[in-house]
C-alpha cells in the first residue's frame, strides 16, 4: 500500500520529455579519429547497460513518447539491444537508435523491421569510401550503402515504412565538400531526415582545425569562396573588414567563409526540401552571445550506462572517470585554443531514485533554469552561474 502511495505520488509531479535518451553501451567496434572513445582507447572502460538496470527504466516510459538507445558506443554491441526496443515498442513507445552500420546483417535488418524500430540512424562523415573510410576508421562505406540498400529493399517487401532512416553527417574541413552528395544517397536509401553535425567536442587539438566553425587564420574565405567552382573549400586569408560592423555574434572564420557554409548548406536544404526531405544543419558559425542549448536539455535527458542521470552526453561521467594522460592530468577537451579538463554531471542515478524525484531536484531544476529563453536577458548573472563545461562548450555557442 505505501508503495502504491509512492508510485502515485511520484506520478503526479513526472516531467513530460521529448525524449529520454538511454546509453546502452560505451563499447564500439570502430575507431573514427575524433571520437574520445578511439582517443581516450587506453583509460576508456567498455561498459554494456545490463537488462536489469534497462527494465528499471519501466516507471519512466511513461514520461516520453520517444526513447533514443544511444550514448558513446554503437548499440548494435550490447546482446540485449533486440530486447530493449522490443521492450519500448511493447509500451507503446517510438525507439531509435544510431548505429554506425558495420553490425548489420541481412537477419539483423529484418529483425528491426520486426519489431517495428521507428527511427534507424546512420553515422557518416563522407560520400565516397575513400573519405569516409578515412574518418570514420573501422568502418566501411560501402558495406554501410549496401545494407541500407537490403533495408530499402526489405521494407519494400514487406510494404512497412519504418525504420526511417535518418543520416547524421559529421561536418570537417575535409570532408564538407562532399556533403552536396548526401542528398542522392538519401534518396536512394529511402532515408527521411540528415542531420549535419559539428566536431564540438575536440579531444585532439590537431582536429581543431577540423571544426568548420574554427578558423585556422591561414584562409582567405571570400576571395575563394567566389572563385570557387568545385564545391571544394575555400582556401585564402581571412577578410575581417567583410564583417557587418557591430555584431557581437561573430564567427572566428571571417564572415566570408560563414557565408561560403550558409550559402551551400542552405541550397542542399532547398534540394532537400523539395525531395520531401528534412535537412538540419547546424550552424557553421560561432555566436559567442548565444546561451542557447542544442541538446534539449529542458525537456530531455541522457541515462547513462551506470544509470546516472546527465544533462546531454558531453556531461556523461564516463567521459571523465579513471581517465588520465599518464601524466596526472585529466583527459582535456579544447575549447577556442584552450585546453579544459572534461567534467561529467549527474543529478541522481536511477538504482537509487525515481526519475521523477532526480528531475525535479533543485539542482536540476536550476540547471535546466539557466537554458530558460526567458532568462537570456540577463546573460552575465546566467554566465556566472552556469558550470564551467558548458560555459566552456561549442554546443551552446550555437555550432
Ligand atoms: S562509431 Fe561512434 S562511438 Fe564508435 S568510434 Fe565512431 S563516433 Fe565513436
Ligand atoms: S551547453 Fe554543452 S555541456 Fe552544457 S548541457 Fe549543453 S551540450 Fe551539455
Amino acid at each position: 500500500m505505501f508503495e502504491w502511495i509512492k508510485r502515485q505520488l511520484d506520478k503526479l509531479g513526472s516531467p513530460t520529455l521529448d525524449w529520454v535518451q538511454v546509453e546502452v553501451t560505451t563499447d564500439c567496434n570502430a575507431s573514427c579519429i575524433y571520437c574520445p572513445h578511439t582517443l581516450l582507447q587506453n583509460q576508456w572502460k567498455n561498459r554494456h547497460m545490463s537488462i536489469d538496470l534497462f527494465h528499471r527504466l519501466i516507471p519512466f516510459l511513461s514520461y516520453t513518447d520517444l526513447v533514443y538507445l544511444q550514448g558513446w558506443g554503437e548499440p548494435l554491441l550490447n546482446k540485449h539491444i533486440f530486447e530493449m526496443v522490443r521492450f519500448c515498442k511493447e509500451r507503446g513507445k517510438r525507439v531509435g537508435f544510431t548505429t554506425n552500420g558495420m553490425l548489420l546483417t541481412e537477419d539483423r535488418i529484418r529483425m528491426l523491421v520486426d519489431l517495428e524500430l521507428d527511427i534507424l540512424g546512420v553515422s557518416l562523415a563522407g560520400t565516397t569510401a575513400g573519405t569516409h573510410n578515412r574518418i570514420r576508421k573501422g568502418t566501411d562505406y560501402d558495406k554501410l550503402v549496401f545494407n541500407l540498400d537490403l533495408l530499402s529493399k526489405i521494407k519494400a517487401e514487406r510494404k512497412v515504412k519504418a525504420p526511417e532512416v535518418h543520416l547524421a553527417y559529421l561536418m570537417l574541413r575535409s570532408n564538407f565538400h562532399e556533403l552536396k552528395e548526401i542528398l542522392p544517397l538519401a534518396i536512394r536509401v529511402g532515408a527521411k531526415e540528415i542531420v549535419a553535425g559539428n566536431l564540438t567536442l575536440i579531444v585532439d587539438p590537431k582536429l581543431s582545425a577540423q571544426a568548420i566553425f574554427n578558423y585556422s587564420g591561414s584562409i582567405e574565405p571570400q576571395k575563394r569562396a567566389n572563385k570557387s567552382k568545385n564545391g571544394k573549400l575555400p582556401y585564402g586569408r581571412r577578410s575581417p573588414t567583410a564583417c557587418p560592423p557591430g555584431r557581437r555574434a561573430l564567427w572566428a572564420g571571417g564572415c566570408g567563409e560563414l557565408q561560403y557554409y550558409r550559402s551551400r548548406l542552405e541550397e542542399i536544404r532547398k534540394r532537400a526540401c523539395r525531395e520531401n526531405i528534412i535537412f538540419d544543419y547546424h550552424g557553421p558559425g560561432i555566436d559567442d552571445a548565444s546561451l542557447y542549448c542544442r541538446e534539449n536539455v529542458r525537456r530531455a535527458c541522457v541515462i547513462n550506462v551506470n544509470g546516472e542521470v546527465v544533462p546531454c552526453v558531453f556531461t556523461n561521467p564516463v567521459l571523465c572517470e579513471n581517465r588520465g594522460l599518464g601524466n596526472g592530468r585529466s583527459s582535456c577537451y579544447m575549447f577556442k585554443g584552450q585546453f579544459f579538463p572534461l567534467t561529467g554531471i549527474s543529478f541522481g542515478n536511477i538504482q537509487n531514485e525515481t526519475l521523477t524525484r532526480i528531475w525535479n531536484k533543485k539542482e536540476y531544476a536550476g540547471f535546466r533554469d539557466l537554458f530558460d529563453p526567458e532568462t537570456a536577458t540577463r546573460p552575465e548573472q546566467i554566465l556566472s552561474e552556469m558550470p564551467k563545461c558548458c560555459v566552456k562548450c561549442y554546443k551552446r555557442l550555437g555550432v
